[in-house]
């Protein structure tokens, strides 16, 4: 059995909707295909929902819009005699929806939860209209079987009760293609959540993992996994394979072609990721496996990567107060992306997504009130409007050559590096640098490792 996932673009249009129907229908596996909402379609039910917020009844006439472009998509795509439950069904959700927005607006409030209910038709649309696209198809229903809990102010996955409701609804069934809207989930309530922006790639990932699939397919909008994200460095070359390590490093710091939690999953089930191109299905794509299928290829720099709003906090503390400032950080639901080698006057500074900084803050100084009273650790410092920009590749530490070719090329350049540091596992080398040479930072060491 294989997992195959459409993004957004792949399910856009007409056009692209014919593409998959023909990447599906030429499987001669067992196929599980996850739908993402219609290109776009996400964003918009957002902006809409903040329209009806602001208590504009123009709301209605971007439901109009939106329901349009669904059913030019059945009428396109659908054979006639087919088309009556689907559109019955299209008419039943925008229904819902509307009677959502209309709450919203009478209101004039947007709860996370209406939120979370107003984004979910996206995907309950597209995969009620793709399962009848594609001939032999049948739905279920990700609101019954993805399930998560509230961990800080996200969903996260519930692991074991998904598990065991994935394989009731699809253990002992014979179907050969299976249509799972991505993205959307319910918590033990009942309540529609969602897996996060994006999040479509992880419902396939769940599926490919506790259906022990033999791949996990990403169909996107690019040949493949690149070296750069191709619309910061044009010159950006796709990467014929990479280890799931190598893969997941480049997801955390930015690259947006997979979801970051999506590697995990497949990681521990040993089960491949092929990455490829929807409209153009004859690329080769890129290949995300296990580093012992290597065939000793060569350990090379594998890309580069950034996310352009981090910000950087720096403390000066012994030991003693610096040892938990991570474990601080993590219970407060901030990652930190990395942290550099303390200096002689005992200082450390971690970069921190900008939007995660202020509970970062608060978080120590919270715990080490006292501290900071004392002196005993100095008031937490923070630096705003830079970028983290990475350089991946397994295995760092034999080979030093990679960090050496890193700190001549910055030297030679005029960019004012505000920290640096090799991470563990010695997976990647992240600099920060200002916001605003974030693509000078990223195009240098590209040209430096793959022009
Ligand atoms: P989908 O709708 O299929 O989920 P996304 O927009 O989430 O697609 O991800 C694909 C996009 O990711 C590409 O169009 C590309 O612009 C962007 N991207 C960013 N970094 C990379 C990279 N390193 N390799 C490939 N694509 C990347
Ligand atoms: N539709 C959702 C989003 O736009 C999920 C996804 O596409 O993966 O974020
Ligand atoms: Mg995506």
């Amino acid at each position: 059995m294989k997992v195959l996932k459409f993004g957004g673009t792949s399910v856009g249009t007409i056009e692209s909707l014919r593409n998959v129907k023909e990447i599906v229908e030429s499987n001669t596996e067992r196929t599980v295909v996850v739908v993402s909402a219609l290109g776009g379609l996400t964003d918009r039910l957002i902006e809409t929902a903040k329209k009806a917020e602001r208590g504009d009844e123009s709301y209605r006439e971007e439901i109009v819009a939106m329901k349009t472009r669904h059913t030019d998509i059945i009428e396109a795509l659908v054979p006639e005699e087919q088309r009556g439950d689907l559109l019955k069904d299209v008419d039943l959700l925008f229904s819902q929806l509307e009677r959502t927005y209309t709450g919203i607006c009478l209101l004039e409030e947007l709860s996370c939860r209406s939120l979370d209910k107003v984004v979910s038709f996206g995907e309950r649309l597209s995969s009620r209209i793709v399962t009848r696209i594609i001939t032999g198809a049948r739905l279920f229903d990700s609101l019954t079987f993805i399930k998560t809990l509230r961990r800080f102010d996200r969903h996260v996955l519930d692991n074991d009760i998904t598990l065991q409701l994935i394989d009731s609804a699809f253990g002992d069934c014979d179907f050969q293609i299976a249509v799972v809207p991505g993205f959307i989930s319910t918590d033990s309530n009942g309540v529609i959540t969602n897996l996060g922006r994006g999040g479509s790639d992880y419902t396939a990932a769940i599926l490919a993992a506790a259906l022990n699939a033999s791949s996990l397919e990403i169909w996107t909008d690019v040949d493949g996994f690149m070296t750069a994200d191709p619309r910061l460095i044009p010159d950006a070359k796709v990467i014929p394979a990479l280890s799931f390590t190598e893969a997941m490093e480049l997801c955390n710091f930015g690259a947006k072609v997979i979801y970051p939690p999506t590697i995990y999953p497949v990681f521990h089930k040993n089960i491949p990721i092929f990455i490829k191109n929807t409209f153009n299905p004859s690329a080769p794509g890129t290949r995300i496996h296990d580093v012992r299928n290597r065939n000793g290829e060569p350990v090379d720099a594998k890309g580069v990567t950034s996310l352009a709003a981090t910000s950087l906090l720096t403390i000066e503390a012994q030991e003693n107060i610096r040892s938990k400032v991570l474990n601080i950080l993590s219970r407060s639901g901030v990652s930190v992306l990395l942290a550099t080698p303390t200096d002689e006057s005992n200082r450390i500074s971690y970069s921190i997504a900008s939007s995660e900084i202020e509970l970062a803050r608060t978080a120590l100084e919270t715990e080490f009130y006292a501290e900071i009273e004392t002196g005993e650790m100095t008031p937490v410092r923070i630096e705003e409007e830079l970028s983290t920009v990475a350089i991946v590749a397994d295995d760092l530490k034999n080979n030093i050559e990679i960090s050496q070719r890193v700190s001549k090329a910055m030297n030679a350049s005029d960019l004012d590096i505000r920290a640096w540091t090799v991470a563990a596992p010695e997976t990647s080398i992240s600099l920060v640098v200002k916001k605003d040479d974030r693509c000078r930072a990223l195009q240098l060491l590209h040209n430096e490792f793959f022009s």
